[in-house]
């Protein structure tokens, strides 16, 4: 039994097969789903993936704004993701971070968008799932300002769809976080992610999709659904020289450990 901890259902691209694809995943192993909700707010509503728990007793739901979105964060719907995460099947707050390969919101909004909503993860006192790419420094200075300094360290988090340097695994491992390997540990070019996932704890690793992204070899280049995760964790285990249940068991618990769901 395997544990999604990342994925995006609620995207239109599932729409045609959504309760398959959800299928699919159970019969592969996958004992539940952590949907990462409203991370696409301009494709539908915010609680589209709250609705997806509410329906699946072994879906999930994290709520939060992806710093692709940050220019769209005001007042107004910081209440409104507040009140969405008071919800009994949210465990984490997030997508959140910073993402300055692609630059869809101003840095500047995105670094203030970041450390607002870990002051509202803290206010909640739930776990943060961090997305980062090609931001590491300023994403270790605000974690470290906005989260641990201001009493977030205890709360635990993710580092989602991890590709950063060994540095910043061992950084963030040091501030309490999770790191979570996509199916990009899979692809071609990815060696030096490869020594990282070889490196690091096993008490500190998760598995995820990010789908409908990201699939991992032998579907590299399909959409992506959960059921693949499993994919990823058999390519883990290899790397560190254990059995598929092994990584299983080890994900899961990590898994369990940080979110607690009930
Ligand atoms: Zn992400
Ligand atoms: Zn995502």
């Amino acid at each position: 039994m395997l544990i999604d901890s990342h994925c995006h259902l609620d995207m239109p691209l599932y729409d045609a097969d959504r309760v398959e694809t959800i299928a699919r995943a159970r019969e592969a192993g996958v004992e539940l789903m952590l949907e990462i909700a409203g991370s696409d707010i301009s494709h539908g509503s915010l609680d589209k993936g709250l609705r997806l728990a509410d329906e699946f007793p072994f879906i999930y739901a994290a709520v939060g704004l992806h710093p692709h979105e940050a220019s769209l964060y005001d007042d107004a719907l910081e209440r409104q993701l507040f009140e969405l995460s008071l919800h009994p099947k949210v465990l984490g707050w997030g997508e959140i971070g910073l993402d300055y390969h692609y630059d869809h919101s101003p840095r500047d909004v995105q670094r203030r968008v970041f450390r607002r909503q870990l002051e509202q993860a803290i206010k909640r006192r739930l776990p943060v799932i961090i997305h980062t790419r090609e931001a590491e420094d300023d994403t270790t200075a605000i974690l470290r300002e906005s989260w641990v300094d201001s009493g977030g360290r205890e709360l635990g988090g993710v580092m989602h769809c991890f590709t950063g340097s060994l540095r910043m695994a061992e950084t963030a491992i040091e501030m309490g976080f999770l790191i979570s390997f996509s199916g990009v540990l899979t692809f071609k070019n990815s060696e030096g992610l490869r020594q990282v996932a070889r490196s690091l704890p096993l008490d500190r690793l998760l598995v995820e999709t990010d789908c409908p992204y990201l699939a991992p070899a032998p579907y590299r280049g399909k959409r992506n659904e959960p059921a693949y995760v499993c994919a990823t964790a058999a390519y883990l285990a290899v790397l560190r020289g254990l059995e598929l249940g092994e990584i299983a068991r080890i994900t899961t618990v990590n898994f369990r450990r940080l979110f607690q769901p009930h």
